[in-house]
This record gives C-alpha cells, sequence and structure tokens, in this order.
C-alpha cells in the first residue's frame, strides 16, 4: 500500500488509530473460521460516520480493498481480509445512542457489543432477542451484517426483524440513511434488509435502529431423551402441531450427548439417539399451561425421560448442558468447523441420519446439535488441519452436508451468512438468474469492488 495513503489514513483517524506493525495485524489477520488467514496491510479504527466516510473514499480512490471487522466471531471468513487492504474495524464507534422506551427502540453504534445492549436495555423490561453464542463478545454491526440468530430464534426470528433502520456509508464514502423507528415504513425499496446481512459486501453500518421487545415474564425450561431419532423428530413437529412456538428448541444428537456427557457430567443417557431442550416464556399463566401441553406432547411422541426445571439452578443446568455442546466436540481434535446447514424444521431427523451417513462413508467425526424448531443445524466437524489427506476428507464430507440440505428444501445458512466459507456453493443454491441479480446490486453500490471482496458474490466483473 502506497506510504501516501496510510499517512492520509492517519490524518483522517488520528496516527494512534492505524496500526501496520506485523504483530498488529496478524491479530486482524484471521476469525473463527478455520483454513483462511491473509495478513491485511493496514487495520483503521475510524470513531464516527464521518471519518469511515473518509477513510472508504480515500480506500475506493486508490482501489484498495476494505474489510469491515466487529469481532471476528463469524464462521464464515467473512471478516478475513483476503486480498490485503485494510481492515476496517468498529471497537471505536462503541456508543449506544439512545434506548426510546416509549417507542420500543435502541439506536446504537455497530461496535457495540451485543450482550451491553442487552444489559442495558434490561433496565427498562426489554430485550434484543438476536443471541448468538458469542453473545458477549460479538458487535451489533457484525451481528447485523452477519444476519445473526440465536437460541430463541424459533419464537424471536434472526436479526433482519429487529432492525428497523440503519446509517450506512457507502464504497465511495456517501452516506445514507434507511428506515427509522416508525412500526410502519413501506417507502421505497427496502434497503434495511438489503444492508442486513451484506456481509459487508455493500456498505459500512455505522447505526443501527433496533426494535426491542417486552422482557418475558416467565419461563420452563424441559429436557428430554429419546431412543428414536425419527420419535424426536416427530415431536419437534407435533409441539409446534400443538399451536406451541416455545423461544428455544434444541436438538443434540447421540454423537454429541455423549462427547457433552463425558465433558461435562451433566448427566444425559449416552445412549440416547436425540436429546431435546426446550423453553417456553411468556405469561406465567401461558407458560405453565404451554410446559404442560410440550409434556403431553412428547410423552405421546415416546421421549424416555422428560426432565422439567424446578428453578433457576436446575433451568441453568439443563442449559449447561446445551452450552457445553461445542466445546465438548471442540475438545476432541484440533480443527473445529461449525457448519448451519438449514432444512425445513420436519427434514430434521432425515438431515442428522444424512450427515451421519456422510461421516462414515468419509470417515470424519461429525456431531450435529442445534435449532431444531427452525431446522437450522449445527453439524460440527473435528478435525485436524495439518493433515492434508483428512482435510480432502472434511471437504468431500461438507460439500456432500450443503448438497444434502438444498435437496431437503434447505439453505446454505440458517445465521453464519456465506462469507469466503460456503462461496462455492452459492450457484447451486440461487443458480445464475439471482446470482446475476446479487452480483449486479453489488455492482452498483461498489462498483471498484473495495468492499470485503471474494464474499458472499465472489469476484466482481
Ligand atoms: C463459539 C461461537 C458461537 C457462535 N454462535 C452463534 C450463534 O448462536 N448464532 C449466530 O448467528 N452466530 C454465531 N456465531 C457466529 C458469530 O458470532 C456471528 O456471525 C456474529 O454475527 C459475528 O459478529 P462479529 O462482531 O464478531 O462480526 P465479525 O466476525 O467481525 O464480522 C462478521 C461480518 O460482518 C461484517 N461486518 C462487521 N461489522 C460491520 C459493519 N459495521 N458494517 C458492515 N459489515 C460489517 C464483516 O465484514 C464480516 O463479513 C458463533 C461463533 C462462535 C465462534
Amino acid at each position: 500500500m502506497d506510504s501516501g495513503l496510510i499517512d492520509a489514513l492517519r490524518q483522517a483517524v488520528g496516527a494512534e488509530h492505524v496500526l501496520t506493525g506485523r504483530e498488529d495485524l496478524l491479530c486482524y489477520s484471521y476469525d473463527a473460521t478455520p483454513g483462511f488467514s491473509h495478513l491485511p496491510e493496514a487495520v483503521v479504527m475510524p470513531a464516527s460516520a464521518a471519518e469511515v466516510a473518509r477513510v472508504l473514499a480515500l480506500a475506493n480512490e486508490a482501489r484498495v480493498p476494505v474489510y469491515p471487522r466487529g469481532a471476528g466471531t463469524n464462521l464464515s471468513a467473512g471478516a478475513v481480509p483476503l486480498k490485503g487492504g485494510l481492515v476496517l474495524l468498529t471497537a471505536r464507534l462503541n456508543r449506544i445512542v439512545e434506548i426510546d422506551a416509549a417507542n420500543l427502540v435502541a439506536v446504537a453504534e455497530p461496535g457495540v457489543v451485543v450482550g451491553d445492549l442487552n444489559k442495558a436495555v434490561e433496565e427498562f423490561g426489554l430485550i434484543y432477542p438476536p443471541d448468538p453464542g458469542t453473545v458477549a463478545t460479538a458487535t451489533l454491526g457484525g451481528t447485523v451484517a452477519e444476519n445473526a440468530g440465536g437460541l430463541r430464534g424459533l419464537k424471536y426470528g434472526v436479526s433482519k426483524h429487529y432492525v428497523m433502520g440503519l446509517e450506512v456509508v457507502l464504497a465511495d464514502g456517501r452516506i445514507l440513511h434507511t428506515g427509522g423507528k416508525t412500526v410502519k415504513d413501506v417507502a421505497g425499496y427496502d434497503l434495511t434488509k438489503l444492508f442486513t446481512g451484506s456481509e459487508g459486501t455493500l456498505g459500512v453500518i455505522t447505526q443501527v435502529t433496533v426494535k426491542l421487545v417486552p422482557a418475558p415474564e416467565a419461563r420452563q425450561s424441559m429436557l428430554a431423551t429419546f431412543a428414536g431419532l425419527d420419535d424426536a423428530g416427530r415431536a419437534i413437529a407435533a409441539i409446534i402441531a400443538a399451536k406451541i412456538i416455545p423461544a428455544t428448541l434444541e436438538i443434540m444428537d447421540n454423537a454429541t450427548v455423549r462427547t457433552v456427557e463425558e465433558y461435562a457430567k451433566v448427566g444425559l443417557p449416552t445412549e440416547a439417539e436425540a436429546v431435546l431442550l426446550i423453553e417456553v416464556d411468556g405469561i406465567a399463566e401461558a407458560v405453565a399451561k404451554d410446559a404442560a401441553k410440550v409434556a403431553e406432547v412428547l410423552k405421546a411422541n415416546n421421549a424416555a425421560d422428560i426432565r422439567t426445571a424446578a428453578d433457576a439452578a436446575e433451568r441453568d443446568k439443563i442449559w449447561a448442558a446445551r452450552r457445553a455442546a461445542l466445546p465438548a466436540l471442540a475438545k476432541l481434535r484440533p480443527t473445529t468447523f461449525v457448519e448451519d446447514a438449514t432444512v425445513p424444521r420436519s427434514k430434521v431427523p432425515d438431515m442428522i441420519r444424512a450427515v451421519n451417513g456422510i461421516a462414515a462413508k468419509h470417515s470424519v467425526t461429525i456431531g450435529t446439535f442445534g435449532h431444531a424448531g427452525d431446522g437450522n443445524l449445527h453439524p460440527t466437524i473435528v478435525c485436524d488441519i495439518r493433515d492434508a489427506a483428512e482435510m480432502e476428507r472434511v471437504q468431500q464430507a461438507m460439500d456432500e452436508i450443503f448438497a444434502a440440505a438444498l435437496a431437503l428444501g434447505g439453505t446454505l445458512s440458517g445465521e453464519h451468512g456465506i462469507g469466503a466459507g460456503k462461496l462455492r456453493y452459492m450457484e447451486s443454491q440461487f443458480g445464475p438468474a439471482a446470482m446475476g441479480a446479487m452480483r449486479a446490486i453489488k455492482k452498483a453500490l461498489d462498483p471498484n469492488c473495495i468492499l470485503n471482496p471474494g464474499k458472499l458474490v465472489g469476484e466482481c466483473g
């Protein structure tokens, strides 16, 4: 990168907010996705939309790639600076601008940590529902750009269901505003939705207006074990058919259950083919009624054992089992790929069976857990990235997992996005016409292809 550009960036954001030391650059050369890394040439930390605009205008003029970055926790290589250039870190854009309890709205900058936003709105008896496992570190900007979800997705949806308005800096430095605080707003193209989930490829988000919802008055957690996967699948469908929408309806397959039990000793039966973890929330009377109905449905579908949390300690124990799923699997081998192939909820058993078949066929270790209620599964492949022969088998297994999800009427991602990790499968989900439309949007908003190049829609032009 031209030293004149570095000088201009230092002038734009302050010399101490431009990092070029090799030890600093190394820290921003990767994210939470194994197998992807590349050194940027500089890391820039602007503190306002005007500074972001100046940085982008300079980069656009010089045709230098810019990689927006929140906390770097994404699992699809979205924040890796694959072509060098600049990492634009949002850590200094970290103000909660406003909590407007009367309108059930909060306005915040992208670098605010999602868990901090939730703590702030809890004081008003409100919640911001998108709750990724990384809620203590992931940023609002990163979760909105990734369209992140979490355990409460079944009832509450993902980030896009809460983003009401955005401030975005375009590749050439122009600033635009979308949406706002009104509940109803149908004017014009829905640019808010376009930028939400755009993974840093269309603009840099510098402010977000989000919808808040009242915190539930009560919640009840339950755990049910099943000797047969199909019974668990039927139970999932039957809960929804009984017109109950739990906040959370999670599944762990046998491989995950065995690993969790060995790691966390939470009392799971290791012979269970599947374990469901369920939480209903809402008004106390409705929660009690729903929980009783869920227990009935579980019994009717051959649940071998049903535990209902009697108090907060028992609730914590149930969710500790689910929280242990990823660390327990990750402990087995040096490298962990967490995928998020997603299928219609009725196809969850078929998908788990397909994953198990693929694991056996390619001799790779895969545990599957995830958000059964919304069909968003996390087949988790544990392996050793240093073993080239094993990695070849892992790649084949991944290709087949995503092909299986699409064949079952599913999608490549329920919450982790596409990034560079799943780019190779995009054409098979969308076909040439939809891919052409997406690339045309990219070209219109970022004609020099400086924003997160090589992600989501691939190479420009
Ligand atoms: C252990 C673990 C558990 C996880 N659990 C979940 C889960 O339950 N649900 C879930 O959805 N995800 C989960 N994730 C994935 C990850 O936490 C999410 O993708 C999260 O949204 C990333 O936020 P971030 O701040 O780290 O963003 P980053 O990783 O820094 O960036 C994510 C993407 O957004 C872009 N970006 C960042 N900030 C901006 C901005 N201001 N403007 C424009 N683009 C921007 C980046 O270029 C990148 O493409 C998990 C990850 C790990 C490691």
